[in-house]
């Protein structure tokens, strides 16, 4: 018997709903524990998680699995990987509002069926959707948000940090510190 994730995940990958599918090697569902406490939420794949079938699997990844370690000191089998949409956009470009609309039930039914206790969004694009602003993520990192199941907490893109160096870098440090202690606070509340 597949589990209900599973069954997500079979009609996430015979999706047509959008103009996405037609460009896509495959879809990109997400990986990990599917009883997680812990989520990370990124924009959508890129040439290499398109070719895998599997999120954050390029530099991107490596970096997220780095800080994983460095910060939580857990690999990525103990969270849940996944994005705003399963498929690539053609040449990386932002997802717009229709293919994400049809998408989202998705990302949904994933935050339903895992009830992360804390969600941590990778990047500006991923905050924006998922808390509905038009904020910038400067702005919105640094604290968190009240969100699905438990709390929300922005970070930046991995890619941002690996383009910008020590500052943003540390910044991804503190937000991975702060998912950190809300975790633990979780535990104790649940
Ligand atoms: N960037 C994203 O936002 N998601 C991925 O899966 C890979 C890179």
């Amino acid at each position: 018997m597949p589990t209900a994730l599973e069954t997500v995940a079979e009609a996430a990958a015979g999706c047509t709903l959008c103009r996405l599918s037609e460009g896509r090697t495959q879809v990109v569902f997400g990986m990990g524990d599917p009883s997680a406490e812990l989520m990370f939420i990124g924009e959508g794949p890129g040439e290499q998680e398109d070719r895998q079938g599997l999120p954050f699997v390029g530099r991107s990844g490596q970096l997220l699995d780095r800080l994983l370690l460095e910060e939580l000191g857990i690999t990525r089998d103990r969270v849940y990987i996944a994005n705003v949409v399963k498929c690539r956009p053609p040449g990386n470009r932002d997802p717009k509002p229709d293919e994400i609309a049809s998408c989202r039930p998705y990302l949904q039914q994933q935050l339903d069926l895992i009830r992360p206790a804390v969600v941590v969004s990778l990047g500006r694009f991923a905050a924006q959707w998922l808390l509905e602003t038009a904020e910038g993520i400067t702005r919105l990192r640094g604290r968190s948000y009240p969100f699905a199941h438990g709390v929300l907490i922005p970070t930046l893109h991995p890619a941002a940090a690996l383009r910008g160096g020590a500052e943003p870098l540390g910044q991804m440090r503190a937000d991975f510190v702060r998912a950190k202690l809300a975790l633990a606070a979780a535990g104790t509340a649940r």
